[in-house]
């Protein structure tokens, strides 16, 4: 029948731009996976937060064929039918009066970081282009994403970056007035720094970058890519610290795991991306704003939500006793369920151990930069596979602090 391909046929045919693990999912069924020797898994990964509603939810699988059967594509001379509806959800269920689509979450911040410059540039002339964004920040994998996020490794050996862009320490506000001038077209914060550790921002700190950019005019763009569509237990983490954005991009969870992404903005700043200035191909597309629909109406509901924060409550508690135990963890820290246990300083540099040993021990986590284990399961995970992926995670941990 099929023919068959294994791990080894990665290193033969793939750029080796990525290292993946030994086994190879081929099937998943709510917070559960399987790989090709029938090996199961518990999985609090979620394809790194983007699975919101596991794997084969009912009402996606639903969404996605009955689609199929209708519309896959049409060019952005013609409007469709899923897009008009997820855009007005999406401006009904938040700050935003209009938004625009396209396919990841690099994509939006790159529409994001174009937008707040044109606008500025616009309004105030040419000098005000500049973007303040944060060290150890992650906002995508273009050229200008990498230049905005604040880690050098993935922006350095690729020649001339983009000008205007710098970066001063998360959570630190004095660093953020020293830097902010007139000439600051935006701020670009995450309201937790996912791939930075899963950080979450202080609330006072939040505010503060607020005042700061309404003193100078400039732009607060939050990049919720992660912690966006329940995540952080509000359909966005902007509602759970009381600060609104001026422009908030999305993507990971908007499709539970079909590509989509989208940034959301005001009227006054949409105006400036008039006919012509921006646009993608996919952007919009039918199927995938057909899911993104579905995502939406099953996240955003009061029940749903609740169980985000209780299932949170349920992860902390556990995690937070395997480190008092095994002394592996010196912090549990996060939102919703996007949680960081942080390794303890004999455990430094080693979460690729834990992610590994855990695999082998039946359930999948991730690890936030080298001193951080992540867990960004399902959104609708029973409490019955938490508890089993944790008594899986357990014996990895123990394997790995050799008890
Ligand atoms: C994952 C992520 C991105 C990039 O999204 P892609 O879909 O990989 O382009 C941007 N910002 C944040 C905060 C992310 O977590």
């Amino acid at each position: 029948m099929s023919q068959t391909v294994s791990r080894a046929d990665f290193d033969q045919f793939m750029v080796p731009n990525y290292a993946p693990a030994d086994y190879i999912p081929v099937r998943g069924e709510g917070a559960r996976l399987w790989d090709q020797q029938g090996r199961e898994y518990v999985d609090f990964a979620g394809g790194i937060a983007v699975n919101a509603l596991g794997h084969a939810h009912p009402a996606l699988v639903k969404a996605l064929t009955e689609q199929a059967q209708k519309l896959w594509h049409v060019s952005n001379t013609l409007t469709n039918e899923p897009a008009l509806r997820l855009a007005r959800k999406l401006v009904n269920a938040t700050f935003a009066d209009r938004v625009f689509f396209c396919n990841s979450g690099a994509e939006a911040n790159e529409a994001a970081f174009k937008l707040a410059r044109k606008w500025a540039i616009d309004t105030a002339g040419a000098d005000k282009h500049e973007i303040i964004s944060t060290t150890n920040s992650f906002h995508g994998r273009t050229f200008f994403t990498v230049t905005v996020g604040g880690q050098p490794k993935y922006s350095d050996g690729f020649g001339p970056r983009p000008q205007g862009v710098t970066h001063i320490p998360y959570n630190d506000l004095a660093a953020l007035k020293a830097a902010i001038s007139d000439k600051t077209a935006a701020v670009v914060i995450e309201p937790v720094q996912g791939e930075g550790g899963v950080l979450p921002a202080t609330a006072d700190y939040l505010k503060g970058v607020r005042e700061l950019c309404d003193q100078h005019k400039a732009l607060l763009v939050f990049d919720e890519v992660q912690t966006g569509v329940g995540r952080s237990g509000s359909l966005y983490a902007y509602m759970e610290y009381g600060v609104t954005p001026d422009i908030l991009t999305s993507a990971k969870s908007l499709g539970g795991g079909f590509p989509i992404g989208a940034m959301l903005t005001t009227e006054a700043v949409a105006q400036h991306f008039a006919v012509g200035t921006h646009g993608s191909t996919y952007g919009g597309n039918p199927l995938a704003c057909a899911v993104a629909e579905a995502v939406i109406d099953v996240v955003n509901t009061p029940e749903v939500l609740a169980g985000i924060r209780a299932k949170h409550e349920r992860f902390v508690s556990r995690l937070t006793a395997m480190g008092d135990k095994t002394g592996a963890f010196q912090q549990v820290r996060g939102m919703g369920l996007l949680i960081g246990a942080v390794l303890a300083e004999p455990y430094k540099g080693r979460a690729k151990d834990f992610m590994t040993a855990a695999a082998k021990a039946g359930v999948m986590v991730l690890q936030a930069g080298p001193d951080v284990v992540r867990f960004a399961p399902s959104l609708v995970i029973a409490d019955a596979d938490i508890d089993e992926g944790l008594d899986r995670f357990e014996q990895a941990v123990n394997e790995v602090a050799g008890r």
